[in-house]
């Protein structure tokens, strides 16, 4: 009786701490915002186009992990370390490939060829010869058309931990662009937090191309409210305004005064809402910014995002000239994303670097024609860190 009446008190605390330890680990588990726990490779390895599709996975030193799939080289989870040192996933998307072809939205993540945003009522000219583009955003062709690269299976070589190299050819007069454009981006996670995407491409013959990524972001976590709390500063004394298709007029207009004046941190929220001709256009933000550089072409600050609820903050390096703020206007509460959350009007942000909008059309804003014989190259850089 002695032994037990002595031993109980030792036993009790056992089972306490057994208990603790239990309910610790169990909350680290859902704490790691269940990305890289709830994520299911088998779930995206299908034959398609003829080709097999998969999910590749991202690893750097800091615990930070990106997974992409090469249907449409989309990244489908980034999962960044928070204030608390917690990994929050960033980047809106599906739980499947099944998701991403039924997808209600058709840009998650997404590699956007052969040309980033909107081509006027889908019409160009080379060489004074006139090639009409499928028109899947009337009376405009938007993002390649509705079979861009978003669309298609890219050959993957998975090249280390960090990096995967994708490729694709896209054949002559496919979506309606000529030439065989053989494509390659290799997006890479450094140690530095960072993904990096290098695109390349060569063509034989003459063609125009303007290659982005399309992930939305929420620094909070994706599904997890509102993003028009995040401080954004784009580096851009100018944006170029557009008509009610979204279209530029051609001008390059001063922030200065504006809702566009993202010179220093200000909420998205701030003038989102702001009775101007241009908000309205762009039913809130959905307009290319003319980024102030130093250099023609090499890698430049264009745009931080910061996020005080989360502590994460993320810097967009490009050697691109401009860079599309897109506000999550289209989203509704309807999407059904990632882990069963719902991704409703205005949670999430794009920041796609790119060639201006429509340039094969304004001969005053940079070209975006390719020739034979000429490498495309350019390179974006999303760095992530606290703040
Ligand atoms: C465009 C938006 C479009 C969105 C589609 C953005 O790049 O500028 O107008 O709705 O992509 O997800």
């Amino acid at each position: 009786m002695y032994l037990i009446k002595k031993l109980f008190p030792v036993v009790l605390l056992f089972f306490a701490l057994a208990c603790s330890d239990k309910k610790s680990s169990e909350t680290n588990k859902s704490d790691s915002t269940s990305s890289s726990n709830t994520i299911s490779r088998a779930a995206y390895q299908q034959d398609l186009q003829g080709k097999k599709v998969d999910l590749f996975l991202l690893t750097n030193k800091n615990r930070m992990s990106v997974y992409i799939t090469n249907f449409g080289g989309r990244i489908v989870s980034m999962n960044v370390p928070n204030k608390t040192g917690t990994l929050t996933d960033v980047v809106l998307g599906y739980d499947s490939l099944q998701h991403y072809i039924n997808r209600k939205e058709n840009y998650f993540g997404a590699l956007i060829g052969r040309y980033g945003n909107r081509i006027a009522k889908g019409k160009f000219q080379l060489d004074g010869k006139l090639y009409e583009l499928a028109i899947n955003n009337p009376p405009n062709s938007l993002h390649g058309g509705p079979r861009g690269f978003h669309d298609q299976v890219w050959d993957a070589k998975q090249i280390d931990d960090q990096s995967l190299e994708l490729s694709y050819l896209s054949k002559d007069m496919e979506e309606g662009y000529p030439g065989n454009l053989q494509v390659k981006v290799r997006y890479t996670l450094t140690d530095d937090n960072s993904i990096e995407i290098s695109y390349n491409a060569t063509t034989d013959k003459k063609t125009i191309l303007n290659l982005t990524n399309h992930s939305y972001f929420n620094l909070n976590g994706a599904g997890s409210g509102t993003i028009n709390n995040h401080l954004l500063t784009i580096n851009a004394n100018k944006f170029t305004p557009v008509d009610s298709t979204l279209i530029p007029n051609g001008q390059l207009v001063d922030v200065a005064g504006t809702a566009f004046d993202f010179r220093k941190p200000r909420a998205i929220g701030d003038s989102v809402n702001a009775k101007s001709e241009q908000i309205i256009n762009g039913k809130g933000y959905d307009h290319n910014f003319v980024l102030n550089r130093e250099t023609v072409h090499d890698l430049e600050l264009a745009a931080t995002v910061y996020s005080t609820t989360s502590g994460i903050k993320m810097e967009v390096f490009t050697q691109e000239p401009g860079i599309q703020f897109y506000g999550g206007n289209f989203l509704d509460s309807s999407l059904l994303g990632k882990r069963n959350l719902y991704y409703s009007y205005r949670t999430a942000f794009c920041l796609e670097t790119q060639h201006f909008p429509d340039a094969p059309n304004h001969h005053s804003f940079a070209t975006t024609e390719l020739m034979p014989g000429k490498t495309y190259a350019t390179k974006t850089i999303y760095k992530f860190g606290l703040q």
